[in-house]
């Protein structure tokens, strides 16, 4: 099976001269997720891990499948205004303008060994400003985990104190 026949590039989406990568068919095909699901989790076969976190809303959709299949607990990371207890946030940088990201103060506790995985690894500001909350509040990251990465974004650079994985390279 090849998994990159399930991701459909949007051009000029949301913005002109961006290419969306849009994971919906992969979603929509049970097999391809659970290939997808098998490839992420193959590198963490011997990692203690004791929380998935992922990054509103497309870490979401893999996000919870990792923590199912790992049986751990799974930690959303938001957009402001979206979680309803008490909150640590983050500010980053986005091609225009800037956005935070937002954990509750209660989701990790210090020492647990956290899984942080989104869709798209771009550019690098969102997972490492996600990287950040979850060590501000004690957690540890085991790898971030990606579906795709966007090579030509250099991402992965911001990130070069973790292991990286992403399944799919563009
Ligand atoms: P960045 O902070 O530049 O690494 O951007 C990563 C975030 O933006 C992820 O949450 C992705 O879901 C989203 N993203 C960035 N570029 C794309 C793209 N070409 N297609 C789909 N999502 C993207």
């Amino acid at each position: 099976m090849q998994i990159q026949d399930f991701v459909r590039d949007i051009l000029d989406f949301p913005k002109k001269g961006v290419v969306f990568k849009d994971i919906t068919p992969l979603l929509a095909d049970a097999k391809a997720t659970e290939a997808v699901l098998q490839q992420l989790l193959a590198p963490l076969k011997n990692e203690k891990i004791d929380k998935v976190a992922a990054i509103e809303s497309r870490g979401f959709f893999f996000g919870m499948l990792l923590a199912h299949a790992l049986n751990v607990g799974f930690v959303p990371i938001r957009k402001p205004g979206k979680l309803p207890g008490e909150i640590i946030s983050e500010h980053y940088d986005l091609e225009y303008g800037s956005s935070n990201l937002e954990i509750h103060m209660d989701a990790i506790a210090k020492g647990e060994r956290v899984l942080l995985h989104d869709d798209v690894l771009a550019t690098g500001g969102t997972a490492l400003a996600a990287t950040k909350l979850i060590e501000r509040l004690g957690g540890e990251i085991v790898q971030c985990t990606f579906l795709m990465e966007l090579d030509f974004l250099s991402g992965r650079e911001k990130l070069k104190k973790y292991s990286v994985n992403s399944i799919l390279n563009y």
